[in-house]
């Protein structure tokens, strides 16, 4: 029984781990990598750490986001498979580990960054932060294509970046849309998994639905979460409006008084949340953000 509790506590550790700014586990064996074709020029890698998505061009490869340091030979080797031609530009949506763990190894290309995001990794002390950094909104241009990045305002951090491929109107969100939990599972089947602001770095559930909007005035038909399957307008639609179903939930039970554990009870009954996931593990400052 103390194994059990001591294994339990060990992989809640690892889960949380993954959600965090200081996330690596350098334990922790890398899970296989998959491939998935987007578009004929758009691919996300998923298995292990945040989804990873390539974008190919005749003068190299744009990555959204490097995982772990322990998925990087993977992760290349992945990579490779769809182009010989060098990774040229890695673009990261947030610090978290799990997003940023390759930069340091990818170093032969240029990592981007919101300047928020560069403060995130240097406050939590991870290597590889990036060498340029935007304030509100920037453009990459390789090999004939584009490439949008755009900061809306905070969201899971305080840096979260949006990339958006005009031609395949597709966007990447970070983990400011999820629909797995920070394994890429969704063990619920809840339309809100890992809905979770890190306000160590000041992220925002408060701030969340207006940068979401934001990113919905932009012309895309498929959407690539930070973690879980791609998706599409329709069902990034329906999470948004569970999304104001949960803030207006929480919001009215902290004013009410409602204790913690009472909260807990309505987001793992009503909103299918995990009981012991990050969402609710932060639920302390979401209580006091929305008060
Ligand atoms: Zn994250």
């Amino acid at each position: 029984m103390k194994t059990c509790l001591a294994v339990a506590f060990v992989a809640l550790i690892v889960a949380a781990a993954e959600w965090t700014v200081a996330a690596q586990n350098p334990q922790q064996a890398p899970q296989p990598l998959k491939t998935e074709k987007i578009k004929d020029d758009l691919y996300v890698i998923t298995g292990d750490g945040g989804n990873t998505t390539a974008y190919v061009t005749d003068e190299g490869v744009i990555l959204v986001d490097d995982k772990n340091d322990r998925n990087h030979d993977d992760l290349i080797a992945a990579v490779k498979s769809l182009s010989e031609i060098p990774v040229r530009y890695v673009i990261n949506t947030h610090a978290h580990g799990d997003h940023t763990g390759g930069n340091q190894k990818l170093s032969g290309a240029v990592i981007v960054g919101q300047v928020n995001e560069r403060a995130d990794m240097i406050k939590g002390k991870l290597a590889g932060a990036p060498s340029v950094t935007y304030n509100d909104q920037m453009t990459i241009f390789l090999g004939g294509k584009e490439v949008d990045l755009r900061y809306f305002g905070r969201c899971h951090t305080d840096g979260d970046t949006f990339v958006y491929f005009p031609a395949d109107k597709v966007i990447v969100t970070g983990d400011c849309f999820n629909t797995g939990n920070g394994r890429g599972l969704n063990p619920t089947g809840s339309t809100t998994p890992g809905f979770y602001a890190d306000y160590t770095i000041n992220g925002s559930v408060l701030s969340w639905p207006a940068t979401v909007d934001a990113a919905l005035r932009l012309d895309w038909d498929i959407v690539i979460p930070g973690h879980g399957p791609p998706s599409n307008r329709a069902a990034f639609l329906k999470w948004r409006r569970d999304v104001d179903a949960v803030i207006d939930r929480v919001r009215t039970m902290a004013r009410a008084g409602k204790t913690k554990t009472d909260i807990e009870q309505v987001l793992v009954r009503e909103f299918g949340w995990e009981t012991t996931g990050m969402p609710i593990r932060s639920l302390d400052a979401v209580m006091v953000e929305l008060k």
